[in-house]
């Protein structure tokens, strides 16, 4: 087992840009565990299958050809060699999660492929439950929290990077419609016991990586390790080669 550091928090809460920058200062591996909630919608969404069709998504999700990569400057996703990396952020698919994330054996199946890619080197994950469920073993674990309109605005500035552009309902139904649907699933929005809990609303996204790296530094998970780029890519191992 690697060295993890585990950081959850909802949507617009600046967890992706912490993750990242924490995995690209320390040289360790990234892996979005949303990203695959994301596929596995994106999977279903190809299917054609029906939100309510339990069985299916499930299955689905067993199925998923996936392959993550796990450098965090170049986290693509591939879905049975498709590069879907953009695609998963599609308003679409974010309309769509929801319906794999509330089954409970549909998690178990991600959960378990997220434990398998974890347990191969040093990894900085996020999500909603990676601080509880995926690594409540990591050495760090963190709750980001940020005000809603903050995030709202975090939010639709990086759909408009990505050239989407959403009106105030759309947004809101991506950042507080999706807050409402996700706290049904796990409480992310309270730090469980042991999980530190930062508000980055007033924060840089620098200020909010100095911090984590502090945190990191005195857990010992910085040690030895110089500033060096991560890894390029990771293969899902529970999904065979080709
Ligand atoms: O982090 P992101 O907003 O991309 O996650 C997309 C969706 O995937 C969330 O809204 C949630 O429904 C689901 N998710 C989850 N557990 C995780 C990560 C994401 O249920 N660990």
């Amino acid at each position: 087992m690697g060295r993890i550091i585990a950081i959850d928090g909802p949507s617009g809460s600046g967890k992706s840009t912490a993750a990242r920058g924490v995995a690209r200062r320390l040289g360790y591996h990234y892996l979005d565990t949303g990203a695959m909630y994301r596929a596995a919608a994106v999977a279903c969404l190809r299917a054609g299958l029906a939100a309510d069709d339990r069985a299916a998504i499930v299955q689905t999700c067993r199925d998923l050809d996936l392959d993550l990569g796990a450098d965090p400057d170049d986290p693509f996703v591939r879905l049975a060699g498709d590069d879907i990396t953009a695609a998963i952020r599609q308003p679409a698919v974010s309309a769509w999660v929801s319906a794999v994330a509330v089954i409970p054996e549909a998690r178990a199946e991600l959960v378990r492929r997220q434990q398998a890619i974890i347990a191969r080197g040093d990894f900085v994950l996020e999500g909603r439950d990676t601080t509880t469920v995926v690594a409540p073993q990591a050495q760090l674990r963190l709750l980001l929290a940020a005000d809603p309109a903050e995030r709202l605005r975090r939010r639709g500035l990086e759909l408009g990077r990505a050239g989407q552009t959403l009106n105030q309902d759309q947004l809101r139904d991506q950042v507080i419609r999706r807050d409402r649907d996700d706290s049904t699933l796990v409480d992310f929005q309270q730090a469980a016991p042991g999980v530190r809990w930062l508000d980055s609303t007033n924060l840089t996204a620098q200020a909010v990586q100095d911090q984590i790296i502090a945190w990191a530094g005195q857990a010992d998970l910085t040690a030895g390790r110089a500033w060096r780029p991560a890894p390029d890519r990771l293969f899902d191992p529970s999904v065979p080669d080709g």
